[in-house]
């Protein structure tokens, strides 16, 4: 039956210039219409933001996590449980061993993932509908039948330009993609270190250029070049990676950094996440060893 039906279309359209009987063309353009909905459809951008808030929640967690953890240590070191140098070092290696952190953080590899991943099809949907929205074709009409019937060219239909521009998308953007979720792997690593301790400087660093800036003893500075406090709200300049104090900068009489004398330009400040994370937990953990000694003190006066 339906091999018939087939011979029957090549039929019609082989006679189609002696008996006048029209072509069904193999290409028509979208009706404005559909144009315009196209144009409002914003697939994926409510799983990008579920994705972020998942992660960020997880990532808040695993922090919760941590300051528990040092007040657990930081009890048992004031109890004379743990020496302190034993406790420092257990400490160091806690952000790639410790299995509660070490599940974490394969899941917001994988959220991480799914997020490129997803970007990569969000990409190709968009690239596709600009081609197509760019395609300045009068809508189907009766006279027009006739001359998309004889198109020399047939454009790609809606989804086999998708399809294309997909694999081509995907081909280039996978190694990207895979440096990309590797290098945020990095940035989850970091934040966890520094969570931990305070005031070391990472022991790994992908950027040559990120070099955290060390005082005497190996340990990082919390304090601003400027105030000479420690930091509450720090800004990194991108050119020279010297921090500041958002306050101080903004009282400062100089536009030299105080550090090395490139000269800062708003343009070059971002805020430094790692520092904030430091400072918090710096404050954290200056506020759990002084609870313990207070504490302990307390406790001899009992005696
Ligand atoms: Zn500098």
């Amino acid at each position: 039956m339906k091999r018939e039906r087939e011979n029957e279309l090549q039929q019609n359209s082989s006679s189609e210039s002696s008996d006048g009987l029209f072509q069904l063309p193999a290409y028509y353009p979208l009706s404005k219409k559909f144009k315009a909905e196209l144009r409002q459809l914003n697939p994926a951008k409510t799983i990008d933001s579920v994705i972020k808030e998942t992660r960020s929640a997880l990532m808040e967690t695993l922090f919760e996590y941590i300051d528990n953890q040092a007040e657990q240590g930081l009890e048992q070191v004031s109890k004379g449980n743990i020496a302190a140098e034993e406790y420092e070092k257990t400490k160091k290696l806690k952000y790639k061993e410790d299995p509660v952190l070490l599940r974490g953080k394969r899941v917001l590899e994988k959220l991480n993932q799914t997020r490129r991943r997803q970007a990569t099809y969000l990409a190709a949907f968009q690239k596709t509908r600009t081609e197509i929205l760019d395609r300045h074709e009068p809508e189907l009409s009766l006279e027009d039948l006739e001359r998309y019937a004889h198109m020399k060219v047939v454009p790609s239909q809606v989804h086999d330009l998708y399809k294309d521009v997909l694999s081509s998308n995907v081909k280039e953007s996978a190694s990207v993609s895979e440096m990309l979720v590797k290098s945020e792997a990095m940035e989850i690593d970091k934040k966890l270190f520094v969570a931990i301790n305070p005031t070391e400087p990472i022991p790994f660093n992908d950027q040559e250029d990120d070099d955290e800036i060390e005082i005497g003893g190996g340990k990082v500075n919390l304090t601003c070049p400027i105030s000479r406090l420690i930091m509450k709200n720090p800004v990194k300049n991108k050119k020279c990676g010297h921090t500041y104090d958002k306050a101080s900068l903004a009282n400062y009489n100089s536009t030299d950094c105080p550090e090395c004398g490139v000269t800062i330009q708003k343009s070059e400040l971002v805020e430094d996440t790692l520092m904030k994370i430091r400072i918090a937990c710096y404050e954290r953990d200056q506020k759990l060893q002084e609870f313990h000694k207070t504490k302990a003190d307390d406790d001899i006066d009992r005696l």
